[in-house]
């Protein structure tokens, strides 16, 4: 016989009690209690199926229903059946995917949202007071610094830029003033630079600054903001954690009690709460996250050494490719692969890049990411024009790919066809 050995199995522990608490019309109801320990030691791609998603105590549905309810019938004034009372506050198809996030995570607690802005909109709100600073990094969302300096600015929180992956300018600006938040995006959009969250919340902790990492590029699957010291990890789920295209959505995964009931109290007194659709959504997506952004890696890894080959291509911007600058960082900080996400800057500029991203046929025109197709977009003319004129100003020649699920040869056929065209 040969082939490699097969290693002992790990005695499972038991996840789940099932019993029996009442009869409803002579159908037993059960409560189904999760031993949240034994199930948090398990893989990701475990949790990412099982946390949260305890079959339905009355039918035993494997999958969480949709509970479509804006209320819940109380057993007399204040007898609420297991704390529900109205879906603004709390929801059970909600709350299945907030607790199924923050396994994935490996966090305390997650709460979901709307979308990624209102995500971002209620930690910011809930956690700051005019006159509280932000020291944001030079190259995030669009949608982020359109909030931050046409709402939040005016409501009187300090802005400052600056480039984020250098630690050392990070360092000299805390030493200057007093930050609440550091805002880290990593890998960044749309120049997929590489931030050391470690090194950052190394520095900004001795500032008494907390970090806060949008982790939406990378997904929970390649990296962990808060193992490696982070103290807020927020998502736009609306991108790989959806996966699917068809669901705009939210979240914000940490630790901390304090932060996490601010944060509940005003998700909860605003309301940009997810509907349970959304919800569902959510957690479909979820499930196979682990397999789908591994598989995005392999794709965009090939298409990235693929596109770097090619006159056409000025620069690839790629953290999986040695001749990206933050490729050492990215390979100790990322875990089994690099993200779907590449960046290109066209030889021959703005015209003949805004003719490229027009003229695929497998890569669909369109903002957005990380969903099974691929897409293209000019980031200058469409997903951060919002930046223009401002120093997160992006190149004029840049065109960025979501590196879909397609079969990697065909997004490269794809390409070559265009490139034919400028
Ligand atoms: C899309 C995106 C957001 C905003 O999320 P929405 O769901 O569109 O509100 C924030 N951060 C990053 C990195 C994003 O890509």
């Amino acid at each position: 016989m040969s082939g490699s050995p097969i290693a002992p199995l790990k005695p499972m522990p038991i996840i789940r009690t099932t019993q029996t608490i009442r009869y409803f019309q002579g159908v037993p109801i059960m409560t189904i209690s999760t031993n949240t320990e034994a199930l948090n030691a398990t893989a990701l791609a475990t949790r990412a199926i099982h946390a949260g998603q305890e079959p339905d105590p009355t039918t035993g549905a494997v999958v969480t229903p949709i509970y479509m309810t804006s209320t819940f019938k109380q057993d007399g004034v204040g007898g609420l059946r297991n704390g529900y009372d109205y879906s603004r506050s709390i929801n059970p198809t909600r709350n299945s995917f907030d607790e199924q996030l923050a396994a994935v995570e490996g966090a305390k607690y997650a709460l979901s949202f709307s979308s990624g802005l209102a995500a971002i909109d209620v930690l910011l709100r809930s956690t700051l007071k005019p006159g509280d600073n932000i020291l944001l990094g030079n190259d995030v969302y669009g949608g982020t610094y359109r909030l931050l300096s046409k709402v939040f600015v005016p409501w009187g929180i300090g802005l400052d830029v600056v480039d984020i992956t250098d630690t050392a300018a990070v360092s000299a600006a805390l030493a200057k003033k007093q930050y609440a938040y550091i805002w880290v995006e990593t890998p960044s959009n749309p120049l997929l630079n590489i931030t050391d969250i470690a090194a950052t919340a190394a520095v900004a902790h001795a500032h008494g600054t907390k970090v806060v990492v949008d982790n939406t590029f990378a997904s929970p699957v390649l990296q962990h903001p808060l193992a490696d010291g982070a103290d807020v990890v927020v998502y736009s789920t609306t991108k790989y954690i959806g996966g699917h295209s068809d669901v705009v959505g939210g979240a914000v995964v940490l630790n901390d009690k304090e932060t996490r009931d601010a944060v509940a109290f005003l998700q909860n007194a605003a309301g940009a709460v997810p509907s349970p659709f959304d919800s569902w959504l959510d957690i479909r997506g979820l499930k196979t996250l682990d397999l789908r952004v591994k598989q995005h890696s392999r794709n965009a890894m090939k298409v990235a050494q693929w596109l770097e080959t090619r006159p056409e291509v000025e620069r690839v911007w790629y953290p999986g490719l040695e001749s990206h600058p933050g490729h050492d960082i990215a390979a100790r900080q990322m875990h089994g692969g690099f993200g779907g996400m590449i960046s290109i800057q066209i030889a021959a500029g703005f015209e003949a890049a805004k003719k490229f991203a027009g003229a695929t046929e497998v890569f669909t025109l369109a903002e957005s990411l990380g969903g099974v197709e691929s897409l293209i977009e000019h980031p200058g003319a469409m997903t951060h024009a919002s930046v223009a004129g401002t120093t997160l100003e992006v190149p004029a020649n840049l065109i960025r790919l979501s590196v879909g699920l397609e079969d990697a040869d065909d997004l490269i056929a794809d390409l070559e066809q265009a490139f034919r065209q400028i």
